[in-house]
């Protein structure tokens, strides 16, 4: 008997809760263990060719940052704070890796200062992307040849060009069924709510991604069979690095609004695209981080986050943006004055929150979602 949406949902939080029973299921499964992803943007084909378990590192709700202060400035962004506590505390130490990349002044920080048992791996996006663009690719595709090398060295496997083209053919997949499920979402926002929507999308960080895909087929067949529930409440597009913890999203849904899309760098931004099939595994990566627009980790003069952003508003009828801004993320928060005046020029109703992973209260963010929901 097929399951319902619910019943699936559940398994997904429950994927997304728990990253360890994911790795312990791997190596199980296969014999090899995980390699940590650490935030943005990363080659993960290149890992998952090798057979191990990419993981995602994005932190979590810490109620205290103590040991983190030793190595970081209170002003360092909230997640790598809660990634660094993590980290003195032993939690990634049964990780055979851990890759880098480094395009903000805290990740390049992060990464002189990993210490952990787990072997760091540190490459560097070409930024000046647009002009130059033959050779962005090959000095990009030159740093991948580095990960892949050094991931060889340190796991002790070979990283085959076949075996790479089969994982980004995988993750395209993924990519396509994560873009479906997302405009699944916007069709039926009385049926899945934000914080279902995120422990869906965030699971994928913590899946071989067949499997992830395999299962949200699944719940995006359950999600079609159902009827379509009412809903009388207001549609948003969110953008940020991430939206987290779940009591934020809860609010969204006690204020009767509905994501139906996000520009989110832990969600859409990391499926927005696929990657080409050149010959060439590494030069194909390459080029898809050259072709890769509206981050602002990714340098591009043109700037065309807001446009992005303003079309996703018109695309999905939505009522409004709410930038989740992290904490002390200088590359975001220098970008927001710009995004401010590109949505008040094309009339775009918007809000900004902060998002905090060291943060148990959260009757600030309750207050404005509140207010703005009631203007709205
Ligand atoms: S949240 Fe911002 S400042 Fe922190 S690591 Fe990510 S991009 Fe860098």
């Amino acid at each position: 008997m097929s399951r319902t949406a619910a019943e699936i949902i559940k398994e997904f939080r429950e994927i997304a809760a728990h990253p360890e029973k994911a790795i312990a299921n791997h190596k199980r499964e296969t014999g090899k263990g995980a390699v940590g992803i650490m935030p943005v943007y990363c080659p993960e084909e290149i890992v998952h060719a090798s057979g191990y378990l990419p993981i995602g590192m994005w932190g979590a709700q810490k109620k205290t940052i103590s040991k983190a202060r030793t190595y970081l400035p209170p002003f360092a962004c909230s997640i790598m704070q809660s990634v660094m506590e993590l980290q003195l505390e032993g939690v990634y130490d049964e990780l055979s890796a851990v890759i880098f990349s480094v395009p903000c002044d805290t990740l390049k920080c992060m990464s002189q200062k990993w210490h952990g048992k787990a072997p760091a791996i540190v490459f560097a996006h070409p930024q000046n992307r647009k002009n130059a663009r033959k050779v962005a690719d090959a000095y990009c595709r030159e740093e991948y040849a580095i990960v892949k090398e050094k991931l060889e060295d340190i796991l002790g496997v070979t990283i085959t060009n076949s075996a790479i083209k089969e994982s980004i053919a995988v993750y395209n997949e993924n990519r396509a069924a994560c873009r479906r499920f997302s405009d699944i979402v916007a069709d039926y926002p009385g049926n899945i709510c934000p914080s279902d929507r995120h422990a869906v999308l965030k699971s994928r960080w913590f899946m071989e991604k067949s499997k992830h895909t395999a299962l949200l087929n699944e719940l995006m067949a359950a999600i079609e069979s159902e009827p379509k529930k009412k809903f009388t409440g207001k549609k948003v597009v969110v953008s940020g690095i991430m939206l987290e913890p779940y009591e934020v999203l809860d609010i969204f849904e006690e204020n009767g609004l509905a994501i139906v899309a996000d520009d989110l760098a832990q969600e859409t931004r990391n499926f927005r695209q696929d990657v080409g099939n050149d010959e060439d595994a590494l030069l194909a990566l390459a080029k898809a981080w050259n072709d890769f627009d509206g981050c602002s980790l990714a340098t591009d003069a043109a700037k065309p986050k807001g446009r992005i952003l303003i079309d996703a508003v018109r695309k999905y009828d939505a009522d409004a943006v709410i930038v989740c801004m992290m904490k002390f993320c200088d590359p975001e928060e220098f970008d927001y004055p710009i995004l401010l005046q590109e949505f008040e020029e094309a009339g775009v109703r918007n809000l900004q929150i902060e998002i905090d992973q060291e943060s148990t209260a959260f009757e600030q963010i309750k207050t404005r979602i509140q207010t703005f929901a009631e203007i709205l």
